[in-house]
């Protein structure tokens, strides 16, 4: 398989228009590359794009009809898509039972939804071009547990997943996946875990944004921030339960549960709150109709 040399190749971010994503665009752009940059904050994207000289405009992972709008306007504007980093994430923390269920579907539909469908939009292309990178940014999050962070947990477990899958189904294809896992990175997705996060590797936005060009570059498989990471999650799999435990409790893994400063982090969840979308509720007709329905079924039942 042959890599993709960055000098003049197409690149789509999602989630481009701050924190990693947007390092990401930077770095790239610097190594020569042609960025398009996606987010749900329209303005932010369009100012990184025009600051880049590339391309940038809104997008809503969770919607397949933007996402394909989005790449369809990138294709118009750079060419054909040689990479696409799937990095739009959002992390609310707490105590799983007080998490609502809106920000529980919204963390899925955002963090895995929407890389589900941005390899499905972007896939075809890339299979027809027999060439194409696709990089998911999931997190250390993705291989360990961390007590307050159960469904953030579960997203990236399932980016983890999806990508080592969509690696082995299309690895004839000449599409090359990539996992990068960072550690903690300082970004307002962190806000509020400085005591928290006390003596957990961190990592800077650009820190990621390099090890996204080395594995495009190297064509690296597994990539984790800071690097020597790497062998965590490897030896967590080999290491007896019970040592783990006792390891966890020595180290305190219950911080983000219990020592996250929710009013450093009232912005940051304000800002991922308001992508909570409606629950649809029933209409009264609707509601009607299914009381019909009911009684109708009742009836026969008592014949
Ligand atoms: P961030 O909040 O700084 O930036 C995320 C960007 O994604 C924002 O600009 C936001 O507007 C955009 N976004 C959110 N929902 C979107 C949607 N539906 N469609 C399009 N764009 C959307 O966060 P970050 O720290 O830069 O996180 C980027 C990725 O890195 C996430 O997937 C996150 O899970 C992952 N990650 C972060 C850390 C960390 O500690 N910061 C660690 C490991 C992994």
């Amino acid at each position: 398989m042959t890599g993709i040399r960055l000098d003049g190749a197409v690149v789509a971010i999602t989630g481009g228009g701050r924190g990693i994503g947007l390092a990401i665009a930077r770095e790239l752009s610097a190594a020569g590359a042609r960025v398009s940059v996606g987010d749900i904050d329209a303005e932010l994207a369009q100012q990184a794009g025009r600051d880049l000289n590339g391309y940038g405009g809104f997008l809503d992972v969770r919607d397949r009809g933007a996402f394909e709008a989005f790449l369809k306007a990138t294709e118009k504007a750079l060419g054909p898509i040689d990479v696409l980093i799937n990095n739009a994430g959002i992390m609310p923390a707490g105590d799983f039972l007080a998490e609502t269920d809106g920000a529980s579907d919204t963390q899925i539909d955002i963090n895995v939804r929407g890389v589900i469908l941005g390899c499905k939009a972007v896939m075809p292309s890339m299979i027809t071009r027999g060439r194409g990178h696709i990089i998911n940014i999931a997190s250390m999050a993705g291989r360990i547990a961390v007590p307050g962070l159960a469904v953030y947990c579960a997203t990236k477990y399932a980016v983890v997943g999806l990508t080592e899958t969509l690696r082995e189904e299309f690895r004839d294809s000449g599409i090359q996946f990539t996992m990068v896992m960072p550690s903690k990175v300082t970004t307002e997705l962190a806000s509020g875990t400085d005591e928290a996060g006390k003596g957990v590797p961190t990592a800077s936005p650009e820190d990621v944004a390099l090890a996204v060009r080395d594995a495009i570059e190297q064509q690296l498989t597994d990539v984790t921030v800071p690097r020597y990471l790497g062998p965590v999650s490897a030896l967590q799999g080999i290491t007896p339960r019970w040592v783990l435990r006792g390891l966890r409790r020595t180290l305190g893994d219950r911080r983000i549960l219990e020592q996250v400063d929710h009013q450093a982090r009232a912005g940051y969840t304000q800002r991922i709150a308001s992508l909570e979308k409606p629950v649809p509720t029933l209409k009264a007709d609707v509601k009607k109709s299914v009381k019909k329905t009911v009684s109708k079924s009742a009836a026969k039942k008592a014949v």
